[in-house]
């Protein structure tokens, strides 16, 4: 049983009020460890903390010693690389042939990536002519926000939280970060790393628990706060639109999505049936780049189900730890009766249930847990809710279209807009479609690509902002401009 505490200004605390809530495993749904909730108190010493830590020794930090400090994180990170993968797959539940590949490799690489980034990050100059002939020059000068907020998902804990913690440290601010209340190891462990490094206390804080009336709240109204970086469902960003309304604070929203695939007939069609298969079902569905709608010209239809219909039969379910397995539970029980309440409203909605559809019996050991079979749908209308809202499971709806303009019109016909993938093995095709695309990020026989330097986010209700590279400076930083008069 372990306990997982806030950590505050360097060290682990309890919350005042002795709040705590059960950490439960999605695999078969025991025990793991008791979260401390933090009140108001917690989460105002957090903010207190990152506030005074601006004004402390992490800022007579130089840009080489803060990259030699944060290039140490991302280090310690992988010397405790097993920790890490353990805690993460104690957490989702997801297969650990997954997370030691993406989640904790790529949560360490953030602490470095960014650190490059701000060294190479350019600043504009003019010269400008003034009455007296003598001139003037301007030139930009970039200093960190302040302390953010960082609110955080679990389906990819510690990859996506270190995404906004690694630019935010690599730019000067200081850091509280909420963890989701499913997932709150690998957060909680990177405190220790945070002092084993000899980050200042005070720059990386954590507090934990839940959204509304609780520590997601206590943070994103808190007046210290300089500005706020979320992750997580559009429902939450308006909710934290409106807090962050309240003393003009920047905001960083990337939420949902309901992402399309357009499968071409002169596709190579195995490409397109093997990344369809990651796009829909990796970390059992939960990435929000995910493909829930699936769109295929209508001469390879009936072969591309068939072929999808094969693999999805072949997914092996098991334990994080079974190395044949690579399909793990959802992340909860709860998130597991919502993406149950989508797959009947498929069946009353008249989808044909092409494989799946229910919950899998996985032996008396497992059957507590949050499982869920693997999902394809064929014969949806254009407006069933199914197709129209996001699910965030295991899932996809495939139907045929006959042309590219149809296509494109289904395509976009969703509130949401951060993803889309396009399979066709014709350039022409592929450029002309994904710049119609709707979306913040467009794959070409590929997905879940990323170079770390490349603008991520979403469009229409999918968030506000990019992140990655040279974007997600303006967020972390504040530009000034500095004006001498020669
Ligand atoms: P969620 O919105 O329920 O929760 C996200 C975080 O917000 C949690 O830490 C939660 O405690 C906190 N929260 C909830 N209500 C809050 C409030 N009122 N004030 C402050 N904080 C609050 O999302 P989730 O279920 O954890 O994650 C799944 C969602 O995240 C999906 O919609 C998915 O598409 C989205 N997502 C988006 C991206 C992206 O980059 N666009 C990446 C991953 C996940």
């Amino acid at each position: 049983m372990k306990e997982f505490k806030h950590f505050i200004n360097g060290q682990y605390v309890s919350s005042a009020s002795g709040k705590t809530f059960d950490n439960r495993s999605p695999v078969d749904n025991s025990l793991i460890g008791t979260i401390h909730e933090a009140g108001r108190e917690e989460v105002d010493a957090a903010v207190q903390a990152a506030k005074a830590a601006l004004k402390g020794p992490w800022s007579k930090l130089t840009q080489v010693e803060r990259t030699q400090l944060l290039n140490k994180v991302a280090e310690r990170i992988n010397a405790r690389f097993d920790e890490f993968l353990e805690a993460e797959c104690l957490d989702t539940g997801k297969p650990r042939s997954m997370a030691a590949q993406i989640d904790i490799p790529r949560g360490a690489a953030n602490f470095k990536a960014f650190t490059e980034t701000v060294a190479n990050l350019p600043t504009e100059g003019f010269r400008m002519d003034t009455p007296d002939g003598k001139g003037a020059m301007n030139f930009g000068h970039r200093t960190p926000k302040g302390v953010i907020a960082v609110i955080a998902p679990w389906n990819l804990p510690l990859l996506l939280m270190t995404w906004k913690v690694g630019p935010a440290l690599a730019c000067g601010n200081t850091v509280v970060v909420k963890p989701s209340e499913e997932t709150p190891m690998t957060t909680t462990l990177l405190g220790e790393v945070m002092n084993e490094c000899g980050v200042p206390p005070g720059v990386f804080n954590v507090v934990h628990g839940f959204g509304p009336d609780s520590a997601g709240e206590f943070l994103t109204t808190h007046p210290d706060v300089n500005a706020i970086t979320f992750t997580g469902e559009t429902r939450t960003g308006e909710a934290i639109m409106k807090a962050a309304a309240v003393g003009l604070r920047n905001i960083s929203l990337e939420c949902g999505g309901k992402n399309p695939a357009l499968v071409f007939a002169d596709c190579d069609l195995e490409k397109a049936v093997e990344g369809t298969m990651r796009s829909a079902f990796v970390n059992c569905g939960q990435v929000c780049l995910g493909t829930e709608r699936v769109y295929v010209e209508r001469p390879i239809f009936a072969q591309f189900v068939a072929r999808m219909k094969e693999e999805v039969a072949k997914l092996k379910l098991g334990r994080p730890e079974d190395s044949e397995a690579n399909f793990g539970p959802l992340v909860s029980l709860e998130h597991r009766a919502k993406v149950k309440y989508y797959y009947d409203l498929a069946v009353e909605e008249g989808a044909t249930v092409e494989i799946g559809g229910g919950i899998p019996d996985m032996g008396e050991a497992l059957n507590a847990g949050a499982w869920i079979e693997p999902t394809i749908w064929t014969g949806l209308a254009d407006d069933a809710r199914v197709i129209r809202e996001e699910i965030f499971g295991p899932c996809c709806h495939i139907r045929p279209f006959d042309d590219e303009e149809e296509v494109i019109a289904l395509a976009n016909d969703t509130d949401y807009g951060l993803a889309a993938a396009i399979w066709t093995e014709n350039t022409s095709r592929a450029i002309r479609v994904a710049e119609h695309m709707e979306a913040g990020i467009v794959w070409v026989n590929s997905w879940f690509l990323r170079d770390l330097r490349t603008s991520f986010g979403g469009a229409k209700q999918s968030g506000i902002g990019r992140e990655g590279g040279i974007h997600g400076m303006e967020f972390y930083t504040e530009m000034k401009n500095i004006c001498i008069k020669l």
